[in-house]
């Protein structure tokens, strides 16, 4: 028998009941922090006078090794609590309604762009792991996964030690402290991936993206994308 009774839930910013299918109502989902003109390589915001070949002024200088930032939101109230609420307190709702608008941000993009044969969240180290409990960037990946029909592979990148917090530290002292930190295993090594898409919670300095994104490179990967829900600017 079909099951008529809608599926009421509850708006995760005001708490009015919603019958959408994700945990947002229209008018609070219309209201979140959308960027308006990001940078066509890194997604950092270029400002009230973007410039006309659509680039940052670090991306001409000195591109990242990886393609295309697509990221669904400006790292700003309310999508900065939503956020710290998902990882630092498990609030899954908040993960999943936030993934599955990026997942809708992504499928616009990957009309242009192609679809990524696999997604590869950012690995943590198992003691960062056992501390929080479960992995954000692969919570993410499963629905985005999910949604757009890509296999997320949460084995062939790995941490190969564990990394200090990269909170506080220089750009400098970041990139020495990612060094060597991933590894890749399995059947993908040997060239058969082409085009995969990193996903990460928030991008701020991109050197977490960036240095997973070399190693992918050296490895063959000839596009590498990268999905976030925030990106910093
Ligand atoms: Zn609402
Ligand atoms: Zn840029």
């Amino acid at each position: 028998m079909t099951n008529l009774v809608p599926i009421f839930q509850q708006c995760i910013l005001c708490g009015h009941c919603t019958t959408a299918d994700i945990a947002l109502c229209a008018q609070c989902a219309l209201e979140l922090p959308y960027p308006e003109c990001a940078c066509k390589r890194c997604g950092v915001e270029l400002g009230p006078i973007p410039p006309v070949h659509g680039y940052c002024g670090r991306c001409l200088s000195e591109p990242p090794s990886f393609d295309h930032c697509i990221a669904a939101f400006r790292y700003e109230f309310p999508v900065r609590e939503l956020i710290a609420g998902f990882k630092f307190h498990a609030g899954f709702a908040e993960g999943r309604t936030l993934a599955r608008l990026l997942a809708e941000r992504a499928t616009q993009a990957f009309e242009t762009i192609g679809k990524p044969q696999r997604l590869l969240p950012i690995p943590l180290h198992a003691s960062r792991l056992r501390e929080r409990g479960f992995n954000q960037s692969i919570e993410l990946a499963r629905v985005i996964g999910q949604h757009c029909g890509i296999t997320v592979d949460t084995s062939y990148c790995r941490r190969s030690r564990a990394t200090p917090t990269q909170k506080g530290l220089s750009a400098e002292e970041r990139a020495t402290n990612l060094r060597n930190a991933f590894t890749l295993h399995g059947e993908c090594v040997g060239g058969t991936l082409r085009h995969v898409a990193i996903v990460d919670d928030v991008v701020t300095t991109m050197t977490t993206v960036d240095t997973l994104a070399r190693v992918l490179r050296h490895a063959g990967v000839t596009r590498i994308d990268v999905l976030c829900l925030a990106r910093v600017s």
